[in-house]
């Protein structure tokens, strides 16, 4: 039997695809290409697809005998989800319910999916539990809460199990250095700080300097990547094990500010590089730090590389590597 890896191709997706590659399980990676990278598909097999061409999904599901999905294949800009929302709604969200309905077809009845703390929109206490009102501030994460809420439907319905993850800040790159990120457009913090300490881009600007936080930048709940590849692994031996539904946070329950995360690479990269104080970018949160203990009892979770230091110094290793992987920056 195999794991059907939509969105394998990706950044998180890639991670999870090595997790359950060198775990034993047998992986199909599924992925258009438009964000991802085929040289980021290292084990298992690789299927080039769009989840909205149906027969493509059908083929594979004949082809190979799959019994579970790791659903990751999504657009995750926010600003470009304000800008052309129905771009967000058909990929994450029509897509998501042609995926489900050849599920059904095949009798596949079992889920992990990739969803995020920006489901949550602005908090209204810390660190932020799985139960609290979930009121997004942007189409990206009201296309993630929907496909949530039609998961849950699906299982009173047809029975289907989900564990949905809700990630915090994905960063850093696997450890031996295989594989790492590599957005294009790049918007992410540490890529980008990382760039200017490459000097590949000639300084970082820093977001909002007026916010109600100890040193006025945003506070962000960074989450290693290889931890996060482990979650899903731990999430679908879950479904198989309790036959019962979840919805989990994944962070590492601590906050980090922008300054702090630029200290932290000037520290590992041992780099100076200059930094813009700028005007708040819209639609950011203040502070976003999630509690994973629910993560932690029903998973046995435990974050392996929780410390901002050892991420970035992951992340500068992979960059180092990568000006001859993927393509360009
Ligand atoms: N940020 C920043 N400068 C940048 C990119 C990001 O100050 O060039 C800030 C951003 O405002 C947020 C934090 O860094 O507070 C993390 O942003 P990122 O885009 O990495 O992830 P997000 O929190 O949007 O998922």
């Amino acid at each position: 039997m195999a794991v059907l890896i939509c969105g394998g191709a990706g950044y998180i997706g890639s991670h999870v695809n090595q997790c359950f590659s060198r775990n034993g399980r047998d992986t199909v990676v599924f992925d258009n290409l438009v964000y991802g990278h085929r040289e980021a598909v290292k084990w298992g097999r690789f299927v080039k697809g769009d989840l909205s061409d149906r027969r493509a999904l059908e083929s594979v599901f004949s082809e190979y005998a799959i019994d579970a999905v790791v659903h990751l294949a999504a657009y995750a800009y926010v600003g470009e989800s304000v800008a052309k929302p129905e771009k967000y709604y058909i990929n994450n969200v029509a897509n998501t319910l042609n995926l489900l309905s050849v599920m059904r077809k095949f009798g596949c009845g079992r889920l992990v999916f990739s969803s995020t703390c920006a489901t949550y929109g602005e908090p209204e206490s810390l660190p932020i539990t799985e139960d609290m009102p979930q009121n997004p501030v942007n189409p990206y994460g009201r296309t993630k809460l929907m496909a949530e809420q039609i998961f849950c439907d699906y299982e009173k319905a047809y029975g289907m199990k989900f564990a949905i993850l809700r990630y915090f800040n994905a960063a850093g790159a696997d450890p031996e250095g295989t594989i790492g990120e590599s957005h294009d457009p790049e918007t992410h913090l540490i890529p980008l700080v990382l760039l200017a300490a490459a000097g590949k881009r000639k300084e970082v600007s820093v977001f909002g300097t007026d916010y109600n936080t100890p040193d006025g930048s945003c506070i962000r709940d960074y989450i290693h990547v290889s931890d996060l590849a482990d979650a899903h692994l731990l999430a679908l031996s879950y479904l198989e094990r309790e036959e019962k539904s979840c919805y989990l946070n994944l962070g590492n329950e601590r906050g980090t500010s922008v300054f702090e995360v630029i200290a932290a690479a000037k520290k590992v990269t041992g780099k100076d590089f200059p930094v813009r104080k700028c005007p708040r970018r819209p639609g950011d949160p203040a502070k976003l730090v999630g509690s994973s203990r629910l993560a932690g009892e029903l998973l046995g979770w435990k974050p392996k590389y929780p410390d901002i230091e050892t991420i970035v110094e992951h992340a500068w290793n992979w960059q180092k590597k990568r000006e001859n992987s993927y393509e360009g920056y």
